[in-house]
């Protein structure tokens, strides 16, 4: 479960922000997760409690902001969204694009601590 991996990068760089701020508690941190990024939320949320635990960050929420996957057709320069695979066929045009504009962010959006 590779989403262990990632919630341990994000919980370090949370922890070092609550350290330069001198934060007592964590408690909430925004993730935006591309629909494309490859993780799965759920499982996501398991990792977080594993990897919070004995931390400033114990017992605070994780809020999931997912970010559809966009997409621009080089024949017409249609934005459009996909919604499976890495590749869709442009709505307006017809033309196979995967000229991904977002989908795959996997990043720390927001972090409030006190
Ligand atoms: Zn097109």
């Amino acid at each position: 479960m590779h989403e262990v991996g990632i919630m341990e990068s994000a919980i370090d760089a949370v922890l070092h922000q609550a350290r330069v701020h001198q934060a007592q508690r964590v408690h909430r941190i925004v993730l935006r997760i591309g629909t494309l990024a490859g993780v799965e939320p759920d499982a996501l949320r398991f990792a977080f409690d594993v990897v919070t635990h004995g931390t400033v960050a114990a017992g605070a929420e994780l809020a999931i902001e997912s970010v559809p996957a966009r997409a621009r057709c080089a024949a017409c320069a249609a934005d459009f969204t996909i919604t499976t695979g890495f590749i869709a066929t442009c709505p307006r045009c017809g033309q196979l694009s995967g000229d991904l504009r977002s989908g795959r962010e996997l990043e720390l959006a927001r972090i409030e601590m006190s």
